[in-house]
């Protein structure tokens, strides 16, 4: 089996369409989503991410297309391929989502949406640059940042 095929097995069984309505915290931006998504999260702990959330970064991907987004987000061009929204008025991540491709799924942020509330942890990425505080227990996939560069070599930015 492929990379590909064994992630999309992990993820099969997550898939859902379907409705979700989320916002941030001053209620500026709201986020809605109309489509498909997958009801499980990824984390990571690069520094990167550890800077952006403050303490753990952990996200959903749902189709670009069935994603509306309204408010005042502004962006940070976090990477040379990658852009990450926030509420512009109380600063709450809204979406992460790659710019060096055409790609057709944006990532959304679980703590936005009651209803992910639920959602599994599917996975968790640079896990040996995890902090103390920030350790997940359970089944899930885990990958250092050794791991993750070898697949992923244009990871930059991270220190
Ligand atoms: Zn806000
Ligand atoms: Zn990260």
């Amino acid at each position: 089996m492929t990379d590909a095929a064994a992630r999309d097995a992990l993820i099969a069984p997550h898939r859902r369409t379907g409705r979700l309505s989320g916002r941030c915290l001053c209620g500026a931006v709201s986020i809605e989503v109309d489509g498909k998504y997958v009801a499980a999260i990824g984390a990571c702990h690069c520094v990167m991410c550890q800077r952006w959330s403050g303490m753990l970064f952990g996200s959903f991907v749902a189709e670009t297309q069935g994603v509306a987004v309204t408010g005042p987000v502004r962006s940070y061009v976090s990477s040379s391929f990658s852009e990450r929204g926030f509420c512009e008025t109380c600063g709450s991540p809204i979406w992460l989502r790659a710019t060096d491709r055409d790609e057709p799924e944006i990532e959304l942020f679980p703590g936005l949406f009651k209803e992910a509330a639920d959602f599994a942890l599917l996975s968790e990425i640079y896990t040996d640059l995890a902090p103390n505080y920030a350790c997940l227990k359970g089944e899930h996939i885990r990958r250092t940042r050794a791991e993750v560069q070898a697949k992923h070599p244009f990871v930059e930015g991270d220190n």
